[in-house]
């Protein structure tokens, strides 16, 4: 995952230097605002805010929970879609893992005495009895070999408790007694994800008088847990593909993405249905424009359950795959009628990772100056969505949101009475605009910045999603 993208983080120092008159320097010719518009135009003359909400309307209908059928549901329709407009497209599926908890009980049995444990969540169902090696805290590298077919003793601290447990399950240990690093609780986090072997977690006074029984003679334990475990379920990614034309083929791919899933029992309208019918729209509008940059439409699953699906697939791209992305627009909770509040540019947002403008923001909102917006869009820091692990691939990526929020934030009543076709309207055409210029083939490659027609400045603003 510690890919770099040079190419992309030299394209971006260029953009910086664009008050400097970088961008005037068209190949050809520096374009003015006209010929800007009428490239605009375009794409955004065919961006309908009916088709947008008939979609969320449809999607919105059910909660779309990841690994439900909720979510399968919308998978199917965001796949059809795609490939009505004739796009190759691909539904990419992962495992996912939610914790069971079901009267729960623990055994901690060590010469006849019960330690009363307390069972990790996540920890796996199973009995078992074994010798006790003393493991420190686990961490990987220094745990010995000699843990191989016993319980390993693990002091919390320094590493999370998934890794210890799995650095010991590596080593071939049958069972995990953690013992805490502060304070009388034995009560702490969730320790295994996957591992099929129990695990249960003592005091730290507990567990300092095992280590002392260890060192002076072998220590048998019994361990039973029962009702814990992890249930797998499967979520998806949908990818979109458009090649270019074969005779002009920069090379480079131009992404565009928002996640499917929704809370659990909310109908997600904005989160993130509404970035869901912006992604459809924009693949519409597209489908059939000369391009020289390939398109790449992206709706994640589990989005909400910590970005896994756009981890999972920015894990899946090559060095090579991830060196050809020239950018990511993200857009989730894009068209509620009460977020916002009364800041400029109707509160839309621009929030990259590190707080710094990039090539994706310096696009989008000049072109708010030249779209339904009319305003340059200002720029924040915030992670919080799937441009995260594209920034960490060195992709220039940014979120576009309205800020702050509206108050059904992930509740029920995220429902369809509160999307505004014109805020829908407002975004789509900024992406669509800004992604149109980087696709569109009068350009060449690494050199689209630089037909950014009258660069505008745009401020920093540090405003909170809750503000
Ligand atoms: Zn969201």
């Amino acid at each position: 995952m510690a890919k770099k993208k040079v190419m992309s983080v030299l394209l971006s120092a260029g953009l910086v230097l664009s008050a400097t008159g970088v961008y005037a320097q068209g190949p050809g010719g520096a374009p003015n605002s006209n010929a800007a518009s009428a490239f605009d135009n375009k794409i955004i003359k065919k961006i309908s805010a009916d088709n947008m909400y008939n979609t969320i309307a449809y999607l919105s209908k059910v909660p779309r929970q990841a690994g439900t059928e909720g979510e399968v549901r919308g998978v199917q329709y965001i796949k059809g879609q795609f490939e009505k407009y004739g796009y190759e497209t691909e539904v990419q599926p992962f495992p996912i893992y939610t914790v069971i908890r079901n009267n729960v009980s623990g055994l901690l049995e060590i010469g006849g005495q019960d330690l009363k444990p307390y069972v990790f969540s996540g920890s796996y169902s199973g009995e078992v009895t074994a010798e006790v090696v003393n493991v420190g805290k686990a961490i990987a590298g220094t745990v010995p070999d000699n843990v191989k077919g016993k319980i390993a003793l693990i002091e919390r601290g320094d590493n999370t408790f998934v890794e210890k447990v799995q650095n010991v399950f590596d080593k071939g240990a049958v069972g995990v007694i953690m013992y805490n690093n502060t304070g009388t609780s034995n009560e702490f986090g969730q320790a295994s994800y996957g591992q099929n072997i129990p695990a249960v977690s003592i005091t730290r006074s507990q567990g300092l008088s095992l280590v002392e029984q260890v060192k002076n003679g072998q220590v048998t334990a019994h361990i039973n847990v029962t009702g814990s475990g992890l249930e797998e379920k499967t979520s998806y990614n949908v990818i979109a593909k458009m090649k270019p034309n074969k005779n002009k083929d920069t090379g480079q791919v131009v992404m565009i993405g928002a996640h499917h899933d929704s809370v659990p029992n909310g109908p997600g309208a904005n989160d993130d249905a509404s970035g869901v019918s912006a992604v459809l729209e924009l693949a519409r509008v597209m489908a059939n424009m000369p391009i020289d940059t390939e398109l790449r439409f992206v709706t994640f699953g589990s989005e909400e359950l910590g970005l896994l699906g756009s981890y999972h697939y920015a894990g899946t791209l090559s060095n090579e795959e991830a060196d050809r992305i020239v950018a990511h627009f993200q857009m989730d909770m894009i068209g509620s009628k009460d977020a916002g509040g009364d800041h400029e540019a109707n509160g839309l947002i621009m929030y990259t990772i590190d707080g710094k403008k990039n090539l994706v923001t310096d696009l989008a909102s000049a072109a708010g100056t030249r779209t339904a917006l009319g305003e340059v869009v200002p720029y924040g820091q915030l992670g919080r969505s799937d441009h995260q692990p594209f920034h960490e691939l060195g992709i220039p990526a940014a979120l576009f949101i309205h800020s702050p929020l509206e108050p059904w934030y992930h509740k029920p009543t995220d429902t369809i009475e509160h999307i505004d076709k014109q805020k829908l309207q407002e975004t789509a055409e900024i992406i669509g605009a800004s992604v149109y210029q980087i696709a569109r083939p009068d350009t060449p490659a690494l050199e689209h910045s630089r037909v950014a027609p009258q660069p505008v400045d745009y401020d920093f603003e540090n405003r909170p999603p809750g503000a």
